[in-house]
């Protein structure tokens, strides 16, 4: 039984869908023409038409200046004729990017020295599904370029039952090398969807916006005034945000994603095929004993003997099901004995109850689901929902005023990631949902999807279990074990051979910038980790620098040094001889190293304070466009010459308000060239070090839409700041080595009857749904927003499946898909009883980013504030039997206004005199960017109080002994002059020390005399030989441990200005202008019981 399907297809065709088998050869995909196939490999290409070995950007290089810079190109006007070779270039450039689908193209097995370790005997790329068509992205005027897509089952797939076990491992995801290290970091601000009117107000329905206000809001605007501006703000976005308009207007960006095609989508070919199924599955069905019926359909695991006779009853075919019973019964019975814990069902008085901040960190609710299938779910690391029971109705809904979405870390650093290699990636004929935990099978050939409710067959080389080695086991596959997996994706996953890694890095040396000190923190940073940029012998890596000109360094393998180009003529950049600035890395090496020394020194003696960091983009896009990669760029001051030019906007006194607030770009040249960067699979990653306003609301958008990230350092100075010297060195030293995936793209699918209409975090939206991500990087995070479209009532289960499509960095197109399962509930206490405030806080901050910048800052606070008043109004008045005085929340939104407040108090938001605007923006950037449970540290920190730390209920983890402080309530009631308490907020750690802190802490864990004797600038924790020092650092360590990237630590003394810093967490407290947590009470109280 192995070699089934694939080799019969012809070369060329491509099976749909995995469960197609019946229109090809048995068992097989269907073959489908293989026009189809190419034609849309061809539109879809990501990769240019230019592309083999062409470069018609190239221009005629001119003059090539060794060395420093004197000698400048004038570009002789016009740039786009001349095409010929650069005179300069020595020898013809190895083995160029494009030069068809070569060496790429090797099976995924031989070739991966690479993200896997194991794969022993992989299986080549064989036939699977090809999605039907339909997404579109890649400039219309791309040629087609079928033959980037190699035919697919040039080997035979091997799919024998001995062979089959040795390809499916536990794997390790991502390289060892990469667990840890510095700072995530934000960017990007709002991102629309297009289409949709984003809704935001939780209740609204998707669909045309209201035109006025949210629906059902409190039409009582007087007393409320302060905290509700009167068009009543919650969270209803304008139709006319920026993005919209991006992706309608901008034909030259609309591409056509072919990813599209790929990924999933359409609805190809089902029909003749379902009309085989019966035959197929009886076929089988009979040599075969029955199945114990997938998962959901068991009755409890010891008690499944066989399949029940129901399930054989469903007639195949058409999707008309019903959900299907046994799944139901099953959790019907799991309903009456709840799972929550019976905490989860009391109502707090907030007013009362004081000490609501748990001891210990805060962890996700679990869903209401039978224990089976709960712990096949999503790790809510990876995939949360704001209500883990969702509303069977939009009005339901729309009564519970909570948002409905989802908040997404899809391509976390997983320490056990299942990685499946086999010719058949599985998944629903008509919406392309991968097979999943949490379908059902009717029987041993046929399944059932959780999302559109298909009846949909199960291949031939499905039914072979590798991990059991028994055949006729399709539900124990691991495919149907793990919400959680990743799959080898064969050749029809590719619009073109796997890209090679591409790293481009763009400095900024003007005079500014050489005044930081910077370049030699960057270029030692790459010094050391040169060897440990994700990549393979196919990796390439660039430089550019730029001031008032642009200068490129010709890396040729047989240079004896690098060679530096420039070019002044900024107006009409051109790219002198291409193919020796990117060069291979393993070739050049030397010379990289060769610059990377001496580029730190090669500028000390500008004074060009002119920046033309626009030219210098469109000069790196230029070069990457034929291949795409990952643009490294850093800039230290406002863009002052050239396209992108921008002027200061911030005007100090306007820090104070909370209108009139520059929040939106100035400019939408660094958008349209995001979105041209991603059209070429180019994703920017910008590294601001400025001390003066840079206008990050408009350089932002370089990365924002391109899928890149920002990191911001204020007053960057490699003497008066070292604090930030040591932050850009950790977070530079995970940034460059962490993993990476190229040329991807991401799709968020949920069962039938609910809908996906607004997308936060940073990539651009193409065909409605199809999330381009030129790169993808472990550190970030997403959301989505839903409505429930139509009426769930029959339904007991609901799944949301992310897949994400990518290129490893050692070449292997890699598709990784979590799938999330929850109940759906009828009643409001239900609803409420399920609420994830965290998840519900995470996207409230991702949609109040939106309102600040398409409304007003003071609106997304209004808004904000009105999201708790509005959904503990609707607890009091629809789900309290009886109205007893004071504030009356459910168990799971007891912390609701606490975070809420939280977030009226972090950067992003905050009203007072210490927000810059970069700051305020990068803030922004970050709520956008980051996965929930940062966004959750750095907007409510984790205090606690380390000079007195025990061994009760400490952790023991391999032989090491960690304390557990209990997290305490950020107030400074909680903090004493004779303590030390650190706060963990994420990406920083501080710890502050009382004046009067006890001399045995001083001693044993600082290693210091006397409070005077603490340094200014402490940054580390001595490893002394006590007890208390083994405590104190096992601690932090174990935090660090926890993420993956170095949160620093500050030591700070009372008198040090880092203290304002910690002091501005104390969210509890009254500030200037800001509410302490209790007038927060009231005031939400006040309006609650109206
Ligand atoms: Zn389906």
């Amino acid at each position: 039984m192995s070699q089934p399907g694939t080799p019969g297809a012809p070369a060329g065709l491509q099976a749909h869908n995995g469960a197609a088998s019946a229109s090809g050869a048995p068992y097989s995909n269907g073959p489908v023409p293989s026009a189809m196939m190419s034609s849309h490999i061809a539109v879809n290409q990501g990769y240019n038409s230019q592309l083999p070995g062409s470069y018609p950007h190239l221009l005629p290089a001119k003059t090539l200046n060794p060395a420093s810079g004197q000698s400048s190109y004038h570009a002789s006007q016009g740039s786009g004729q001349a095409f010929h070779r650069p005179p300069v270039a020595s020898h013809p450039v190895g083995p160029s990017l494009h030069s068809g689908p070569v060496p790429q193209m090797l099976p995924p097995a031989s070739q991966s020295p690479a993200a896997g370790p194991r794969l022993p005997g992989g299986f080549p790329p064989g036939s699977s599904p090809l999605p039907p068509v339909n997404w579109q992205h890649s400039p219309p005027s791309l040629a087609p370029q079928a033959s980037h897509c190699p035919p697919a089952p040039s080997q035979p797939t091997v799919l024998g039952n001995t062979h089959l076990s040795a390809h499916h491992q536990y794997v390790p995801s991502g390289d060892p090398s990469l667990q840890n290290s510095c700072a995530t970091s934000g960017s990007a601000l709002p991102l629309r969807n297009p289409p949709l009117p984003t809704t935001f107000q939780p209740g609204a329905p998707p669909g045309p916006p209201p035109a006025g206000g949210p629906p059902l809001v409190r039409a009582l605007a007087p007393q409320k005034a302060s905290l509700r501006a009167a068009p009543q703000p919650s969270f209803n976005a304008a139709v006319n945000q920026e993005g919209i308009t991006s992706n309608t207007n901008n034909g030259s960006m609309m591409v056509h994603s072919s990813y599209d095609a790929i990924e999933g989508g359409g609805f190809l070919a089902t029909p003749q095929l379902a009309t085989k199924n019966p035959q197929m599955s009886q076929g089988v069905g009979y040599a075969y004993p029955s199945l114990p019926p997938g998962y959901q359909n068991t009755t409890p695991p010891s008690s499944a003997t066989g399949m029940p006779s129901s399930s054989l009853n469903y007639p195949s075919g058409p999707q008309a099901f019903p959900q299907t019973s046994l799944g139901a019964n099953h959790l019907t019975a799991s309903m009456s004995g709840l799972s929550l814990h019976p905490e989860g069902l009391r109502v707090v008085n907030l007013l009362q109850e004081r000490k609501i901040l748990p001891a210990t960190p805060l962890q996700p609710p679990a869903p209401n689901l039978h224990e089976d299938i709960q712990k096949l779910n999503c790790n809510p690391e990876l995939f949360r929902c704001t209500l883990t029971s969702i509303p069977q109705t939009q009005a339901l809904l729309n009564k519970a005023k909570l948002p409905l979405g989802l908040l997404l870390h899809p391509f976390k650093d997983l320490v056990q990631l299942p990685v499946v290699t086999s010719s058949t990636i599985v998944r629903c004929r008509s919406c392309r949902t991968y097979i999943n935990p949490f379908v059902s099978f009717l029987d041993q050939r046929r399944w059932k999807c959780n999302l559109c409710y298909r009846v949909n067959d199960v291949p031939e080389e499905f039914m072979y279990n590798p991990l059991t080695r028994v055949y006729g086991e399709p539900h124990r596959r691991p495919e149907v074990q793990n919400a959680t997996i990743e799959f080898m994706a064969p050749s029809e996953y590719m619009l073109r051979p796997p890209q090679p890694p591409v790293y481009l890095f763009v400095f900024d040396v003007s005079h500014n910038a050489v005044e930081t000190g910077y370049l030699n923190s960057v270029c030692q940073s790459l010094l050391d980790n040169l060897d440990l940029l994700p990549g393979n012998t196919r990796t390439k890596i660039g430089f550019i620098t730029f001031d008032s000109t642009i200068h490129f360094y010709s890396l040729q393998e047989g240079l004896s040094q690098p060679q530096m180009l420039i070019i002044s003529d900024i107006d009409d950049i051109f790219i002198p001889m291409p193919e020796n600035l990117l060069v291979n890395l393993n070739e050049s090496k030397e010379l990289v190293q060769s610059l990377l020394k001496t580029l730190p020194q090669m500028f000390t003696k500008s004074l060009e304070t002119q920046s033309a960091l626009g030219p210098a983009l469109q000069a790196a896009f230029k070069l990457m466009s034929p291949t795409g990669g990952r643009m490294s760029v850093f800039q230290t001051q406002l863009p002052t010459l050239g396209v992108g030019a921008l002027k200061p906007r911030e005007e100090p006194n306007q820090r104070t308000s909370a209108k009139e607030i520059h929040l939106t770009p100035s400019t939408d040249f660094y958008k349209k060239l995001a979105l041209d960067c991603s059209g070429q699979q180019v994703a920017v990653d910008l590294f601001l070090l400025s001390g003066q306003y840079s206008d990050l609301a408009s350089l932002g958008c370089i990365s924002r839409y391109s899928a890149g990230s920002v990191y911001y350092y204020p007053s960057y100075h490699h003497q008066h700041n070292p604090v930030q010297v040591q932050k850009l060195q950790k977070e530079l030293q995970r940034y460059l080595t962490r993993k990476i995936g190229f040329e991807a793209v991401m799709r968020i699918r949920c069962t039938k009857g609910l809908s996906i209409h607004t997308f936060h975090g940073n990539f651009f939206v193409r065909s409605t749904d199809l999330l381009s991500l030129p790169n993808v990087n472990p550190d970030a995070g997403y959301a989505v927003q839903m409505s429930v479209g139509e009426s769930l009532t029959d339904t007991q289960l609901v799944s949301f499946q992310s897949a994400l499509l990518y290129t490893s960095s050692k070449g292997e197109r890699r598709i990784r898909v979590h799938t999330l399962c929850l109940p759906v509930v009828s009643t409001l206490n239900e609803v409420f009883l399920g609420a994830d405030v965290q998840a519900i806080s995470g996207l409230l901050a991702n949609m109040a980013v939106d309102r600040s910048i398409t409304a007003s800052l003071s609106d997304a606070r209004d808004a904000l504030v009105n999201a708790v008043i509005d959904s503990l109004s609707a607890y009091r008045s629809s789900v309290l039997s009886n109205q007893q005085p004071g504030l009356m929340v459910p168990f799971s939104l007891r912390l609701f206004p606490l975070f809420v407040l939280a977030l009226l108090k972090q950067k992003s938001f905050q009203t007072g005199t210490n927000a810059r605007l970069d700051e305020r923006i990068f803030a922004m950037c970050q709520v956008k960017n980051q996965p929930l449970v940062y966004l959750m540290l750095t907007t409510h920190p984790s205090l606690y109080r380390v000079d007195n730390l025990s061994d009760e209920g400490a952790l023991n983890i391999n032989d090491r002994t960690i304390p557990q402080p209990p997290v305490l309530q950020l107030s400074v009631e909680n903090l004493s002059r004779d303590g030390a308490f650190l706060m963990d907020a994420g990406s920083v750690l501080m710890l502050w020390i009382g004046k009067n802190c006890a001399q045995n802490f001083l001693t044993q864990v600082l290693g210091v005399q006397n409070y005077a004797s603490i340094p200014q600038t402490m940054t580390e924790l001595p490893d002394l030989d006590t007890p208390e020092s083994a405590r104190t650092i096992a601690f932090i360590s174990w935090l660090r441990e926890q993420r993956p990237f170095f949160p620093i630590l500050y030591i700070i003394r009372d008198e040090s200005p880092m203290k304002a810093n910690f002091l501005q967490n104390m969210v509890e407290d009254r500030t200037e202008s800001a509410l302490s947590y209790y007038e927060f009470l009231l005031h939400i109280q006040q309006q609650v019981n109206k």
